[in-house]
């Protein structure tokens, strides 16, 4: 493994290679190390791997020519490669990787030389045929993609190879980005096989990106929820990233344009990084569950923003080795913040963690390739492709989970708002209920008050005239007799005089007691009809009933004085009587009382203390 290149590294190999220059110029007769042996094209193997067959050499300062090149190629100074194969990190100056071939089928004498790494700034390729003649071709991003040989994502090379001589092929490579160089020989029906199977993986690759896309962002049209934004965000940053290493980005977005193939790299890791922490905050509601956390999220966010602007400034070979470099912290810090959710509960975190789980692995596994600290091999290479779509599945599953919960916490929120309203609204209505019954009973309590004489307790004149009326006509409809008694008391004002009022309200309250009592069990109407006069209507009875009701009245009065506060006050009483027969004519109500008025009247002419029936 080649040691990364630090200032005082590079003066060290440029003194290094000074002294070596001074050598070869003293020893110019010295004769060329033992040709290395050729790597042989056959029918057999329309691919040649060419990384066993390639011998290298750093050039820190970029500056040997190729003629010198070729001398150190004569000279035995190219080495093996290392175990890495040609994955070297990001380095200073140029590599030369020398290669010697012979063709030894006839049928096939074009060759394409493909460099499997997209991001190489400048290839120079040197041919040098047996009889000495040597041809150049130059290719890297720093070219408009228009002049590769074959258009395709990878620096590639048609070669000239006639057989039965060997050639030696001489490339120089120069980049800012990580020095990569894995060499294959294809003959053009293998390369087509190749690129064709490729183009598939590719095609599906970006298919389930792109239908993940598209579903979520109609989930977030629909929801509208930050998270799918930033998930949206962070996936369409990280397909630009793939673009760019892949090559895809500058076949198909801006192949006339070395300086944007340059800066898209740190520019879309930058996006690629604010993207994830920002998902990342949203997803797992970072500030609620550790605000110091989010702190730190958003301080990492800026650095990435900063970075993204100066990468427009800052040159390539410094801006992408800090970007990918930060990328490891970038996601250490994911990895830390989604195991504090998982910690504080979480449950979601989980599948959060097991989905970022599977990109760090790729995109770890892929950037160790870039510093050269892995082999170069399918999983590494594809690590990321693999582990970034399984990331990417993993996070909407996860976003369709957390929607799901969402809505059933809301459900439940709104479940529990209405059982909660709907109790409030029972002890509402049983409360009006409660005080409807009250404010009823009060009502009730009030309107009979309305229609009762305070000082005797029985009903008064106003409520006599209402249900007077209402019993006439139904002892008539029922043909029945209703019979009335007029009621009044006897020199009743010669008790106040002698007594005072007070004794005479004493004796009204008795006398309306004798009254009524004398009448329980009649269905009659009862009342106090003015002053010391008391009126009864009494249904189905006939007048010689009424009379002995009367009687009855008169006598109980009379037979007993009345108990008041003061002495025991006799008293009497003169009683109207009127029967209002059913088979009659009809006769009004205010005529029927006229009429007992009169009989009462007769009861006190004719002496008081008696009984004495209507005329005619
Ligand atoms: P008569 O036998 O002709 O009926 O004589 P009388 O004194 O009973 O009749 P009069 O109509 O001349 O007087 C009625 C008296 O009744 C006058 C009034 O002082 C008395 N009286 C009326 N209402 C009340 C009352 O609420 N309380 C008391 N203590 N006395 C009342
Ligand atoms: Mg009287
Ligand atoms: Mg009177």
């Amino acid at each position: 493994m080649e040691p990364r290149t630090s200032w005082s590294k590079a003066a060290i190999a440029w003194s290094w290679r000074l002294l070596l220059a001074a050598a070869l110029a003293l020893s110019a007769a010295t004769p060329p190390a033992a040709a290395q042996p050729a790597a042989s094209l056959d029918p057999a193997h329309p691919q040649l791997v060419l990384a066993p067959h390639t011998r290298y050499l750093h050039d820190p300062d970029g500056s040997m020519p190729p003629e010198q090149a070729w001398r150190e190629v004569a000279a035995g100074r190219f080495q093996a490669l290392p175990g890495t194969g040609a994955a070297f990190g990001f380095q200073h100056g140029a590599y030369w990787f020398h290669v010697r071939l012979e063709n030894r089928d006839p049928t096939q004498p074009h060759w394409l030389l493909v460099q499997d790494y997209a991001l190489s700034d400048r290839l120079d390729l040197y041919l040098r045929r047996a009889d000495g003649r040597t041809t150049h071709q130059a290719g890297g991003d720093h070219l408009p993609f228009a002049a590769r040989s074959v258009r395709y994502r990878h620096p590639n090379f048609m070669l000239d190879l006639p057989s039965g001589a060997p050639v030696d092929l001489l490339l120089r490579v120069e980049s800012q980005s990580s020095m990569q160089v894995p060499l294959t020989l294809y003959t053009p029906a293998a390369f087509i096989e190749l690129s064709r199977d490729a183009q598939l993986g590719i095609g599906l690759y970006y298919g389930i990106l792109l239908a993940l896309f598209i579903y979520n962002l109609v989930l977030w049209l629909t929801l509208r929820d930050a998270s799918y934004f930033w998930y949206l965000f962070h996936l369409s940053a990280f397909g630009l990233v793939l673009l760019t290493l892949n090559g895809l980005g500058f076949e198909y977005l801006w192949p006339r344009s070395p300086w944007l193939a340059d800066l898209s790299v740190p520019l879309s890791i930058c996006l690629a990084q604010i993207g994830m922490q920002q998902f990342a905050r949203a997803f797992l509601r970072l500030r609620r569950i550790w605000p110091a956390g989010d702190w730190i999220s958003l301080a990492g966010m800026g650095f990435f923003v900063a970075l993204g602007v100066a990468s427009f400034w800052l040159p390539y070979r410094i801006a992408t080795p800090l970007a990918s470099a930060s990328v490891f912290l970038s996601i250490g810090w994911i990895v830390v913040v989604a195991l504090v959710a998982v910690r504080r509960g979480d449950a979601l975190a989980r599948l959060f963690l097991l989905a970022w789980s599977m990109f760090l692995l790729g995109t770890g596994m892929f950037t160790a390739l870039a510093f050269g600290l892995l082999p170069k091999s399918f999983i590494t290479e594809y690590g990321v492709q693999i582990g970034s779509a399984l990331e990417m599945l993993l996070l909407s599953v996860a976003l369709s989970y957390r929607y799901a919960a969402l809505r059933n916490e809301n459900e439940r929120i709104v479940r529990r708002a209405k059982l909660q309203l709907e109790s409030q609204v029972l002890e509402r209505t049983g409360e009006l209920r409660m005080a409807l019954a009250q404010l009823e009973s009060v009502h009730a309590r009030l309107s009979e008050a309305s229609r009762r004489d305070p000082l005797t307790g029985v009903h008064n004149r106003g409520w006599f005239r209402e249900r007077f009326e209402s019993l006439l006509e139904e002892t008539r409809a029922q043909g029945r007799s209703l019979s009335l008694l007029m009621i009044d008391l006897d020199h009743f004002k010669a008790i106040n005089d002698r007594h005072g009022h007070l004794v005479g309200d004493d004796c009204l309250r008795r006398c309306a007691r004798v009254i009524d009592g004398s009448l329980h069990g009649y269905g009659a109407l009862v009342a106090r009809y003015g002053g010391e006069e008391f009126i009864a209507a009494v249904p189905g009875v006939d007048m010689l009933h009424a009379r002995e009701l009367g009687e009855e009245i008169c006598a109980r009065l009379r037979a007993e004085p009345c108990r008041t506060r003061g002495p025991l006050v006799p008293v009497t009483a003169s009683i109207g009587v009127h029967v209002l027969d059913a088979d009659a004519d009809g006769q009004a109500a205010d005529v029927a009382l006229q009429v007992v008025d009169a009989a009462l009247y007769a009861a006190k002419s004719r002496g008081r203390n008696r009984v004495e029936a209507a005329q005619g």
